[in-house]
């Protein structure tokens, strides 16, 4: 924190996330070399994924690509996979060669961590094999083009009964807000689109949400939880609670009471777990294996490297792992830096929580804010104006707008799922 920063520091900046994005918006005032190095080249508006995972919403329409929206930034597409803080040298590997290929080094001054985190799959066997992870645009499509694989699959003259039920059996394990989006985001393709599409098929299809605890939304104010859980048993997801996966094959996942669940389709949202990276680093981290920070979001003794987002947990005063916390954190870094610049002080670094909203299927949605708890269609409204404003350019904006109005006139189109 003594060193003022200069025209010749290099501020490196880990991860193309919500944290990295808002920092890197805010630091274009900031007089330094500043790099990224991520192995994705754009930024998602990850809140409004789960929509593009059956085409309620275009996937260019939630993407932001970070050289359009970061001009003057130098930016490797490529993975961290060590640093030196002695040396100030971080090893990268560019991110189309494979692991053991040759790395290059990027030396900075400053280092700004955001890679994030994984899917968590808590060991489980079969799970890295057989299912789908909800974090990315590229587990989004791979989601579309699974359900129309199964329903084709399963509209095959030689699909037996046995076998259709199973491949028109879509399960989601974890009944956190990815799990509940999800399932209300198939839920409107089915009853939209894919009834009118495969009217003999759509008798048989399932819906089910598996969840370990005894509440789905757990964190959540509990009304809005029991009315999310009455929602979703209104409209056939069937939600089955204190229900732990133990394993997964192809074709089927096993649960701990030793009962057996086929499926054709299989997302699993339990949550998050460091980055290969962020482990690999000699760092005091919290339980759960993220990077600790103190007020200043600066990793302790460690002169010049910060963390945020998933990827960072504050000693002294903890946020949740959200988009909105990453994103404040990342505003609050620029303009720390840029103070520091100035050898001003930088303030501590204090979350504000503006409430939690959750989409939960057939224009129903849940608002759990501080002074009100929310749901039903005006809490839907709610969602989507928030969301709307929240989107971080004009282009996804506009198009988010008029995929949402595609969807309403002309339904989904299942031939580009
Ligand atoms: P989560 O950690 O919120 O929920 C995961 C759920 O999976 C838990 O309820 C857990 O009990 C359950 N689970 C774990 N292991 C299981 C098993 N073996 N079998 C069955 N169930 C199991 O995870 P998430 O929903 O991916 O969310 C991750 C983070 O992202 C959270 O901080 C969340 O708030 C945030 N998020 C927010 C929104 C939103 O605000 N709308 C949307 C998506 C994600």
């Amino acid at each position: 924190m003594k060193a003022a920063l200069n025209m010749k520091t290099r501020i490196v900046v880990l991860g193309t996330g919500f944290g990295a994005f808002r920092f890197l918006k805010e630091a274009g005032r900031i007089p330094a070399e500043i790099t990224v190095v991520s192995p994705r080249n754009h930024f998602v508006f990850t809140p409004l994924l789960a929509g593009t995972t059956v085409g309620t919403l275009e996937f260019r329409s939630v993407i932001e690509s970070i050289r359009t929206a970061c001009p003057g930034t130098a930016f490797h597409l490529a993975v961290a996979e060590s640093l030196d803080p002695e040396t100030k040298t971080l090893r990268c590997r560019g991110a189309f060669e494979p692991p053991g290929a040759e790395p290059f080094d990027s030396h900075y001054d400053t280092l700004i961590i955001a890679v994030g985190a994984v899917p968590h799959d808590f060991g489980i066997p079969g799970v890295r094999e057989h299912s789908l992870f909800l974090k990315d645009v590229r587990d989004a499509r791979a989601i579309r083009q699974k359900i129309l694989e199964c329903f084709e699959r399963a509209a095959l003259p030689k699909a037996g009964e046995e076998e259709r039920k199973r491949l028109l059996h879509f399960v989601v394990v974890g009944g956190g807000p990815t799990g509940v989006e999800f399932a209300a985001e198939m839920h409107d393709l089915l009853h939209a689109e894919l009834r009118r599409a495969y009217p003999e098929l759509f008798p048989e299809v399932r819906i089910t949400l598996l969840e370990a605890g005894k509440q789905i939304l757990s964190a959540y104010d509990g009304t809005l939880s029991a009315y999310t859980l009455r929602h979703f048993r209104r409209q056939e997801i069937e939600v089955r609670m204190e229900t732990a996966v133990v394993r997964v094959e192809e074709r089927r996942l096993f649960l701990k009471d030793g009962g057996e669940i086929p499926y054709g389709c299989l997302v699993w949202a339990t949550g998050n777990a460091p980055a290969p990276f962020v482990k690999s680093l000699p760092f005091d981290k919290d339980p759960h294996g993220r990077i600790l920070v103190d007020d200043h979001l600066s990793v302790p003794g460690r002169e010049g490297i910060f963390a945020l987002g998933d990827c960072a947990a504050s000693i002294k005063n903890p946020v949740p792992a959200t988009a909105q916390a990453a994103e404040q954190q990342g505003l609050y870094l620029g303009r720390a830096l840029a103070k520091r610049l100035r050898n001003r002080p930088m303030p501590p670094f204090r979350y504000r929580h503006q409430g939690m909203l959750a989409y939960i299927g057939g224009h129903s949605g849940v608002a759990d804010l501080s002074k009100v708890k929310g749901r039903g269609f005006l809490a839907f409204l709610f969602w989507r104006s928030v969301y709307l404003t929240k989107l971080v350019s004009l282009r996804n904006k506009i198009l988010v707008v008029l995929d949402w109005a595609r969807t309403r006139i002309f339904g989904r189109e299942l031939s580009r799922l």
